[in-house]
């Protein structure tokens, strides 16, 4: 496992910070355990009215530890509470190092609210490793040492009796704890995470389900999930008042353990009573330091969960790996070629000893049902996957060995569901290309026709178009897509379903605007609506994986059949 390894030796590089902390936690619990010990035997010297002075360093004792434990648990929270933020800091900037590279595969392959809210779920949860699970075993193990020890002077009957107490608090009960909560509640990240992406799809498209009268179905699927996972965390909660109740049985048991064992001692002469007092209270005050125990355990369960799964997140699957790219990406013109290509997310194959040709401006159509296969397709020639097998060219030149960010400078993609981030429209369309000037991204939008809308928008450019563009219609969300294709100015478009979503008059028009804009591109137009053949040269049929290519009865783009 990693990533608990790599928090580890985190700590291992904060070693000086984390025995400080360790030390003081130590000193809090010992300052606690001699406060009760002098007052036991400060209050019953007391009722034996010796003359006060007698009392002056018990007394002064008991100021000491009480202001000391005070003293020692700020200082205790201060290291720990310091070391943990520091811990944080190289966990986040750790992790965001190994997630950036493989971001955009990484966030296909999950879904992105399950993503964002794991990621970040499961950094917080290992941040508190050490303050949760490591300082609360640690001075476990210190205090049953230091107690076996310490009873073992006066009483070794005492000093087993106490270490048996111990064993069960330290041992049984976390057992207990992980029968009764253990598997189901490791996985409630995963229940919350399912959940926050259940309510993202479902909120987000409100108005369709409305529409279509299907929201009562995913209401109730929404209440089954959250009555699901509440009654985990019901589970979890009666699981750990059960801790609590049993770890304040136990502890309390010791009280009269200690007094019947030392009481004998004390009737022969052998130990002061006052003594006997320190030690009875001084050893039930020692069982303070098992309070967290078997919150740490469940604590270490779900910390292993966590660092789990962001090991699979961060993970890097070989055909991810960036290999050592030999070659400069230069392809001499915009012609696309796929040869035998198979491929598989993760076992099943998802594409069959592909072989797709298409010439430099040339308009390819590829249709097919869903779940065929034909954005896997664009994803592989976009090198956000690589090909199990075969290869694919651009330009003559193989992207094998190109990184994938000078291949994508000569492509865009317009996809289904266009992301727009909650800004303005100009940083919008300025993703695509940052350099481009006010009168670069009004032409641009003017060649889409987002032009009276345009003159509608309140601000102009400055318009925040709200969280997901939710503020513009679909088709001018659409527009903005391919306005920022055009920005990019890439030679080589695909068109991944962009009009799916559209009324049939708003996709016709839309249409018609590509069609012109892209007559001198190459272009795979990725569609299951067969009408649109009229703006290809050719046609590709796609089914299971397959590719079939089909002879259009004509050549029907008129401008630039003849190429490729
Ligand atoms: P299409 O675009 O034709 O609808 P896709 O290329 O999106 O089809 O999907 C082809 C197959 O691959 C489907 O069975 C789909 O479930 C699967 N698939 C798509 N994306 C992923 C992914 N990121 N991880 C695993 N399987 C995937
Ligand atoms: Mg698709």
């Amino acid at each position: 496992m990693n990533i608990l390894k790599k928090i580890i030796s985190e700590l291992h590089r904060f070693k000086g910070r984390v025995s400080l902390s360790l030390f003081f936690v130590l000193l809090t619990i010992l300052a606690g355990v001699g406060l009760i010990a002098a007052s036991g035997y400060l209050i019953t010297w007391a009722a034996l009215q010796p003359p006060i002075l007698d009392m002056i360093l018990i007394l002064v004792a008991v100021r000491f530890f009480g202001i000391s434990r005070a003293v020692f648990r700020y200082t205790e929270r201060l290291f720990s509470h310091d070391l943990t933020f520091r811990i944080l800091q190289k966990l986040r900037v750790g992790f965001y190092n190994a997630v950036e590279p493989v971001l955009p595969a990484k966030a296909i392959r999950y879904r992105s609210g399950d993503l964002l809210s794991r990621f970040s779920d499961d950094v917080d949860q290992l941040q508190e490793f050490y303050l949760r699970v490591i300082s609360p075993a640690f001075s476990a193990l210190f205090f049953i040492l230091l107690t076996t020890v310490v009873t073992a002077w006066f009483s070794l009957t005492l000093s087993a009796a106490i270490l048996l107490l111990m064993v069960i608090n330290v041992f049984a009960i976390p057992f207990l704890i992980r029968k009764k909560a253990g598997d189901i509640t490791d996985h409630l990240a995963d229940d919350f995470a399912g959940l926050s992406q259940f309510m993202n799809d479902h909120v987000q498209g409100a108005s369709d389900l409305l529409h279509s009268g299907s929201h009562k179905n995913w209401m109730a699927e929404g209440e089954k999930a959250i009555e699901n996972i509440s009654d985990i965390q019901k589970r979890r909660t009666k699981a750990f008042s059960l801790e609590s109740g049993f770890y304040t049985a136990v502890s309390h048991a010791s009280l009269p353990a200690s007094f019947l064992i030392l009481l004998p001692l004390v009737l022969s002469g052998e130990l002061s009573g006052l003594l006997m007092v320190a030690v009875v209270l001084g050893v039930f005050t020692a069982f303070e330091a098992f309070e967290q125990i078997g919150n740490a355990v469940q604590h270490a369960y779900e910390t292993r969960e966590s660092a789990e799964r962001l090991d699979d997140i961060t993970s890097v699957k070989a055909d991810e790996k960036p290999k050592k790219l030999t070659t400069v990406f230069k392809p001499q013109d915009a012609s696309i070629s796929m040869m035998n290509v198979s491929f598989s997310y993760n076992k099943d194959r998802v594409l069959r000893h592909i072989d797709l040709v298409i010439g430099a401006g040339e308009h390819v159509l590829l249709t097919g049902p869903s779940g065929s296969g034909k954005s896997t397709i664009a994803h592989l020639l976009v090198k956000w996957f690589e090909p199990d097998d075969g290869d694919i060219l651009i330009g003559d030149q193989s992207i094998r060995m190109a990184d994938g960010a000078s291949v994508r400078k000569f492509i865009s993609v317009v996809g289904q569901h266009t992301r727009l981030f909650n800004t303005s429209l100009r940083n919008n369309l300025l993703i695509a290309n940052p350099d481009a000037t006010d009168r670069d991204l009004i032409e641009a939008l003017t060649a889409v026709r987002f032009d009276d809308a345009f003159a509608k928008l309140p601000n102009g450019l400055d318009t925040q178009v709200g969280e997901l563009g939710l503020r513009l219609s679909g088709g001018e969300r659409q527009r903005v897509a391919i306005a920022r294709a055009l920005l990019k100015d890439t030679p080589i478009w695909i068109l991944d379903e962009p009009l799916s979503n559209l009324g049939r008059a708003m996709a016709d028009e839309i249409s018609e605007s590509v069609s012109e804009l892209t007559k001198d591109k190459t272009v795979l137009h990725i569609t299951h609506d067969k009408s649109r053949l009229n703006m290809a040269d050719r046609f590709y049929a796609m089914s299971d994986g397959k590719i079939w290519f089909k002879r259009l009865p004509g050549p029907y783009r008129v401008s630039t059949s003849s190429k490729g």
